[in-house]
């Protein structure tokens, strides 16, 4: 389809979308797109990375304590083109390649730190049921979005490896809630996309040694490949514990992997918590945690990492593109998901919505 640069231009049909109805109930729908809001842009979505949450929608309608209570169209973690700027005319111009910051900061009058947005009470997320009504994510051919979303991307990024930049984010994030990793030892539990990105993005800090740790070989693979030094099976107990990280990023998401997080932490030594764990009381190897001292840091999304991540992508200081390892038409988005689950098999697999693949 052409662009749609003039606003008396009509608009583009929004799907095909993909779109969560309830526990095992995945539909890819034909949508209309609603008009845009003043300070809304119409962007082109080039491809859509599935994230976690995007499966657990999915597999158990529900992510986390975030319960489905109607459609949700899925999708966080894109990258596209600008086809409408916004008609406040803040924002990209049209053409402009973008990538998404799917926060909205909530209007809370709790207590939170001033420079956490990411901790406001109310935050919304694209293609999240945490609030009702939902807000609808971004996986759909064309999507209206705030252009305060929108962050424009150098020309000498593809838009392909710009897909990762959400996740690469959370994964920055992470790392710099360790504080400063230059020439530290650092320990990775649980090496998904998250724990990869988390891998590449120490590197990148300077860290002096990287250890990767999964229960599958090509979660490994993409570890390595990312910059780990050295890789280890999840069972292995004993080789985990002899790190003695002064650095952890447990990214698993299970008590287990916690439990390796605290045992492969050096005495002093910090672990971030970045995969989530199931909700409500959890076995934790505390006991441990006190008695080395060790400080232990939760990470929730995002701030404005995505720029730093942005410019490390555009100078060719961060290495990320192993972590893509599939990319399906939106058409087979259910064989997306599916390949997606598979953990053992998948990095981060990426949906295509350009109307001519
Ligand atoms: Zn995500």
């Amino acid at each position: 389809m052409a662009p749609v640069t003039d606003g008396s231009t009509a608009l583009p049909a929004a799907g095909p979308a993909v779109v969560a109805y309830a526990k095992g109930d995945l539909r890819i729908e034909e949508a209309p797109l609603a008009a845009p809001g003043p300070d809304e842009a119409v962007v082109e979505v080039a491809y859509g990375g599935i994230c976690g949450s995007d499966l657990h929608y999915w597999l158990h309608g529900a992510a986390g304590e975030s319960i489905l209570k109607a459609p949700l169209v899925l999708g966080h973690e894109i990258s596209g083109r600008v086809v409408r700027p916004a008609a406040d005319g803040t924002g990209p111009a049209a053409g402009t390649a973008v990538a998404v910051h799917p926060a909205t900061p909530g209007p809370g009058a709790a207590r939170y730190p001033a420079d956490r947005p990411n901790l406001s009470p109310g935050c919304t997320y694209l293609g999240s049921a945490a609030r009702f009504p939902h807000t609808d994510g971004a996986f759909s051919r064309y999507v209206n979005l705030p252009a305060r979303m929108l962050r424009a991307l150098p020309e000498n990024l593809d838009l392909r490896t710009a897909a990762l930049i959400e996740p690469a984010s959370v994964a920055w994030h992470a790392v710099a809630r360790a504080g400063d990793v230059a020439g530290k030892t650092a320990l990775v539990i649980g090496s998904g996309p998250i724990g990869a990105l988390a891998v590449a993005v120490l590197k990148r800090a300077g860290a002096a040694r990287i250890v990767a740790v999964d229960m599958h070989a090509k979660p490994l693979e993409i570890a390595a490949a990312v910059g780990a030094d050295e890789v280890l099976a999840a069972g292995d107990a004993d080789a985990i514990a002899a790190v003695e990280a002064d650095v952890v990023i447990e990214s698993s998401g299970n008590h287990h992997g916690l439990a390796s997080a605290i045992r492969g932490a050096a005495r002093g030594g910090t672990v971030v918590m970045v995969g989530l764990l199931p909700t409500g009381p959890q076995p934790v190897l505390i006991s441990l945690a006190i008695t080395r001292e060790l400080d232990l840091k939760g990470s929730f999304r995002f701030n404005d990492e995505i720029d730093d991540v942005i410019a490390a992508l555009a100078d060719g200081t961060l290495h990320i593109e192993p972590v893509i390892t599939h990319e399906y038409p939106v058409a087979e988005a259910l064989e997306a998901f599916g390949v997606a689950r598979n953990s053992a098999e998948s990095g981060k697999v990426l949906l295509s919505f350009a109307s001519d693949r």
